[in-house]
């Protein structure tokens, strides 16, 4: 399936949570979540009645969107996830969350996990010295994730990095702001990934 191209605010007012898609906006007064928190469309202020399917979808749904992922690519994450040893859902979310994108998003190099994607896809970071241009590329415990020599001025970055301090760095990343370099300390636990869903429902629905 192609990847979606329309308005992501549309996306967070879909799934009824803030997803985090657009950068500095979604901490501002303009996020469009915080101003109309109801579904889009005609009818989307009318409350919707879910079958258990359609809550599970929904849960899927939105994991999806937040690590911007296409189906087939969170598909074959699920599978991954589902092969390892311990619970299924808690390998899903770790899975995701050590996504090359993802990290460099959460040590504040980019705005966004998208603009991660973008970044790491244009060559601007390196992982233990090395190029690595794959944005779904799992960083270990112990890797260094830089930015190279050559993008370190880049405006974007730096203003990145300005604003990082609003979301938090969590415990499982360590950041050396002034060398824009960051270390993977150990694997996420469960609660070191800080968003609201109910992994267990995506598999139930995969289950099926
Ligand atoms: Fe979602 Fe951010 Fe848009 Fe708000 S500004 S609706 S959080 S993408």
């Amino acid at each position: 399936m192609a990847r979606y191209r329309g308005s992501v605010c549309r996306l967070c007012r879909r799934e009824n949570m803030k997803l985090f898609l657009k950068g500095d906006r979604c901490y501002s007064d303009k996020c469009a979540f915080d101003r109309r928190s109801y579904a889009p469309g005609q009818h989307g202020q009318r409350r919707p009645k879910f079958s258990d399917y359609g809550v599970q979808l929904r849960e899927k749904q939105k994991v999806k969107r937040m690590y911007g992922l296409s189906e087939k690519q969170f598909r074959l994450t699920f599978a991954n996830a589902d092969k390892k040893k311990g619970i299924t859902g808690t390998n899903l979310l770790v899975l995701l969350e050590t996504r090359l994108d993802n990290v460099v998003y959460l040590l504040g190099f980019t705005n966004s996990r998208t603009q991660g994607r973008h970044f790491v896809k244009h060559n601007h970071f390196l992982v233990n010295g090395k190029k690595v241009n794959i944005p779904s590329y799992k960083v270990k415990p112990g890797d260094a994730v830089e930015i190279r020599e050559r993008s370190k001025n880049i405006k974007f970055i730096e203003d990145s990095l300005t604003a990082v301090v609003r979301r938090g760095i969590p415990q499982w990343l360590e950041l050396e702001k002034d060398n824009k370099k960051g270390v993977v300390k150990s694997i996420p636990a469960r609660e070191d990934i800080n968003i609201p869903i109910q992994e267990q429902l995506i598999v139930e629905l995969y289950s099926k």
